[in-house]
């Protein structure tokens, strides 16, 4: 086989599994559709949960805005929080223009000794039910695991049925930069009480994430759950937003136009014979807060440390343990989308979230994913209870979806 490891994709998952797959000493090929340099659309935002994973692969990422915590705005509410202090993730996360931290993995995929080829779209190659390789520019590369990391669902997804479950969540958001004054503030802002033209609460927020470049990168993003989703238009949306921070920030014009991408919370196939999705590709993206560049690094490593354990089975074992890692949380989050959908429920919560000092700070951790079932203290405990209630509640939720 003349690879161990072929990937589809060239952002944050696939260079993740590729640069594990180097260092493991494996012969590893990545296919990238776009040319070196491409941009992603993004808010730019790493958790520490996400430093934490960048810790993992060895990424130096001192270049990157350092953050030490999230200001939220909830009407008229302000509440500045830390990141929470965990023997688990760091404290600090970071904000790193997608431009240059996508070909920064690159370039460490390449030096590891990856075969990185950009101007590469490339589809799976099935032969009797499983993935023997990739097709690219016509020339097909074999490979024993194709790891599929191409972002948020298209045509090589859809070859092997890794597509978004239709009763489930998605998210959509758009962004642009714009020079600001206060490029260089260690907090995140997050506005939590969007409403859209027609002052329909949005499930979902504005933010503006300091680049420390002279620029913030300006958003806004919506989940599906909401009444109108199909109408929302988000460069309106989005200009809305802007009209709100502009002198607070003393926000400039848009560097460029703003650009819109879609945010994928399921997947209804995630493996098979012969391959793997990971990142959005999987549908890995934490619906409390649209963050997605951690579950892409680590499902990409995991993908590479299940294929090292035993090649063999490495599809099943990898399905476990992301699962393992992973579904309760997302599915926790979905509910939740569903809860926040309704108006009469998003405003409460809302108050109750960011009502005193201490709920906002469980309300950042418990988002951040920054906590699991095994969390002691206040956020574990809320996790569990909202697990529990989620799950009884979530069949009325879905029923009575956007006729709020
Ligand atoms: C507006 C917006 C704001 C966001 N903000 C944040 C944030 O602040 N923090 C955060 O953590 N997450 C954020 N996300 C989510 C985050 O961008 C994604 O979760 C993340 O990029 C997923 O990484 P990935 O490697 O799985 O896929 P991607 O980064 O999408 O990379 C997929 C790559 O595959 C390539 N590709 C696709 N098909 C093919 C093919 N057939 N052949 C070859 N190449 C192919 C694409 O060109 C692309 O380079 C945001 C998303 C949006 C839309």
């Amino acid at each position: 086989m003349p690879f161990d490891i072929a990937i589809i994709g060239g952002g944050p998952g696939g260079s993740a599994a590729a640069i594990s797959a180097a260092r493991a000493g494996l012969k590893v090929v990545l296919c990238e559709k776009g040319p070196h340099g491409r941009d992603k659309v993004c808010g730019d935002g790493l958790t520490p949960r996400a430093i934490g994973a960048l810790d993992e692969l060895g990424i130096d990422h001192s270049v990157a805005h350092r953050i030490d915590g999230l200001r939220m705005i909830a009407g008229k509410k302000q509440r500045e929080l830390a990141w929470p202090t965990t023997d688990r993730f760091p404290n600090h996360g970071a904000v790193w223009p997608r431009q240059r931290f996508d070909n920064h993995l690159l370039d460490v995929a390449i030096a590891a000794g990856a075969d990185v080829r950009f101007g590469a779209e490339a589809l799976p190659v099935i032969e009797n039910g499983t993935v023997v390789g990739v097709e690219t520019n016509g020339e097909v590369l074999r490979s024993s695991l194709v790891v599929l990391a191409t972002g948020a669902q298209g045509a090589a997804a859809k070859m092997l049925g890794a597509v978004r479950d239709p009763d489930e969540t998605f998210g959509l958001a758009i962004r642009a930069y714009a020079p600001t004054p206060r490029h260089a503030e260690r907090h995140l802002e997050a506005c939590l009480s969007l409403r859209d033209e027609h002052g329909t609460p949005i499930p979902g927020y504005g933010w503006m994430f300091p680049a420390g470049d002279g620029t913030v990168n300006i958003g806004v993003g919506a989940l599906s759950t909401m009444k109108g989703f199909k109408k929302l238009n988000l460069n309106t949306l989005l200009d809305q937003y802007a009209a709100i921070v502009r002198d607070s920030w003393s926000l400039g014009d848009y560097v460029d136009k703003p650009r819109a991408w879609r945010l994928p919370m399921s997947c209804v196939r995630r493996h098979g014979p012969g391959w793997v999705a990971i990142g959005d590709a999987a549908g890995f993206v934490n619906p409390m807060n649209g963050e997605g560049i951690d579950y892409a690094l680590e499902s990409g490593m995991l993908a590479v440390q299940c294929f090292v354990n035993d090649p063999a089975t490495a599809p099943s074992s990898y399905d476990r343990l992301v699962g393992e890692r992973f579904d309760s949380f997302l599915r926790t989050g979905r509910r939740f989308s569903f809860i926040i959908g309704h108006p009469w429920l998003l405003r409460p919560g809302l108050r109750v979230a960011v009502g005193t000092q201490a709920a906002a700070d469980i309300t950042l951790a418990v988002m951040g994913n920054l906590i699991d079932s095994s969390t002691p203290g206040a956020a574990g405990r809320v996790m569990r209870l909202a697990d529990n209630t989620l799950r009884i509640a979530d069949p009325l939720l879905r029923r009575t979806r956007a006729k709020a």
